[in-house]
């Protein structure tokens, strides 16, 4: 599956910054999953149920960021919004489309815990 590997190689990051950091517990992660990316997020949500059992992440709080797809057509010359691959540019409705947004899957925030 997928998204199973997702979330571990996910886990396996956030242990590693945990490692660098005296293996401190962590509080919550953010994600960026843009909308072009492919990753099913409830899918996701539930292979990390798995893949953090018995780690530093397996109380963590997952937030989920949704970047916009964007793609640029060539024939309007410009990027437009597109919410999913293979779908037609809203205005001109052609497919020469390419994607330059909205495709990336990336931690973008972690948070460990402080122990005074
Ligand atoms: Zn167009």
């Amino acid at each position: 599956m997928h998204e199973m590997s997702l979330a571990q190689s996910i886990v396996e990051i956030v242990e590693n910054v945990s490692k660098q950091n005296g293996n401190k517990p962590v509080v919550s992660i953010t994600l960026k999953v843009g909308e072009l990316s492919g990753v099913e997020i409830q899918s996701l949500m539930q292979s990390f149920k798995i893949a953090a059992l018995d780690t530093v992440m397996e109380n963590a709080t997952i937030n989920i960021e949704r970047p916009e797809g964007t793609a640029w057509c060539m024939l309007c010359a410009k990027t437009v919004p597109l919410h999913r691959i293979g779908d037609a540019c809203p205005e001109c409705g052609g497919f020469q489309l390419k994607v330059n947004g909205g495709n990336e899957f990336r931690v973008s925030e972690l948070e460990l815990k402080n122990e005074e």
